[in-house]
């Protein structure tokens, strides 16, 4: 037998592949399905052929986009997509929603224009990387975000409310007397009580708050929408809670205490940097005329 002359082997073989192919004619039915699509969109060959592609695979949100690009793809014989490997959304019969990996291209066949794709299943490897992408933006011991990705997190919030001419605003916090808790009772103390001073001070955030670590005992929070008022209640607002926070440790309570310094939006900004240097000085005053303060910049 000479698998090049022969169908039915070529059948066979993208009948047996563990990639999905799903192969669509001009008008965008489906024509082919082999066994390896069943099992990942859950859908037999006899439930999709005939049926247009977009009503099938593209998740609802995506459909709209996806017939554009076909109508394009339609009038011309070609598109952007075509020859290329695309990351999409898939939507299993089940209603779940999975990663697929899709390889896109046209073929003629005796004068007659189909397009066909093979599907992979990337979710557990999209699911791996977005687990990293977060580990790296995450401090380990308080949870909040580290100073990089805070630093980019709140520069994008600062241009989002530039844009919209909305109110934003910055705390800086910063531990009072923190060496000292570390020399009396030791730094693995000093290690819980950053935690839970982290995590009070999460729980009483809005979910659009940014929370970040930017130095050892130093915190910054970016609240948007947040009027300098407002933000002056929420900064006094987890100074107090901070304040009558007792942390026990094996053999000792210990009690800390935050110096806060705010500063709201102003019209000349044009990066958060320099709203948190305002911050800053507002901090350093609160420090020098006596800590656990808050200090408007
Ligand atoms: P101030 O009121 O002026 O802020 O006094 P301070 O002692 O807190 O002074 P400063 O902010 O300059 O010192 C920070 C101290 O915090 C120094 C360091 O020992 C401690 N520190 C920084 N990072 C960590 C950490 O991850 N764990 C622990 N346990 N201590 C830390
Ligand atoms: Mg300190
Ligand atoms: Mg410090």
């Amino acid at each position: 037998m000479n698998i090049f002359t022969d169908n039915e082997a070529f059948r066979a073989i993208v009948e047996s592949s563990i990639d999905a192919v799903v192969i669509i004619n001009r008008e965008g039915d489906i024509v082919f399905w082999n066994s390896a699509a069943e099992l990942m969109f859950g859908y037999s060959e006899t439930d999709v052929l005939g049926k247009y592609v977009h009503d099938i695979l593209p998740t609802h949100d995506q459909r709209e986009k996806a017939d554009e690009s076909f109508k394009k793809f339609q009038e011309v014989g070609t598109g952007p997509l075509v020859g290329k490997i695309l990351q999409v959304k898939g939507l299993k019969k089940n209603g779940d929603i999975i990663d697929v990996q899709l390889s896109f291209n046209t073929v003629d066949i005796h004068g007659e224009l189909f397009a066909y794709g093979f599907l992979r299943d990337i979710s557990d490897m999209v699911a791996r990387q977005e687990n990293l992408e977060e580990q790296a933006s995450i401090d380990g011991l308080t949870h909040t975000l580290n100073r990089r990705a805070f630093l980019e997190q709140s520069e994008k919030a600062f241009s989002f409310a530039k844009r919209h001419d909305s109110t934003l605003s910055v705390l800086m916090l910063d531990l009072d007397f923190f060496k000292e808790i570390n020399d009396s009772f030791g730094h693995d103390a000093g290690d819980v009580a950053l935690e839970l001073f982290a995590n009070k001070i999460s729980s009483m955030l809005r979910e659009e708050d940014l929370f970040g670590r930017i130095g050892g005992e130093e915190f910054c929070i970016v609240l948007p929408n947040s009027t300098v008022e407002n933000s002056a209640i929420v900064a006094e607002k987890i100074r107090k809670e901070i304040e009558v926070q007792t942390i026990s440790t094996a053999e000792k309570t210990l009690k800390i205490s935050v110096s806060i310094g705010l500063s709201s939006l102003e019209e000349a900004d044009s990066s958060i940097i320099e709203m948190q240097k305002r911050a800053d000085s507002a901090l350093y005053e609160a420090k020098r005329t006596g800590r656990n303060k808050v200090v408007v910049g």
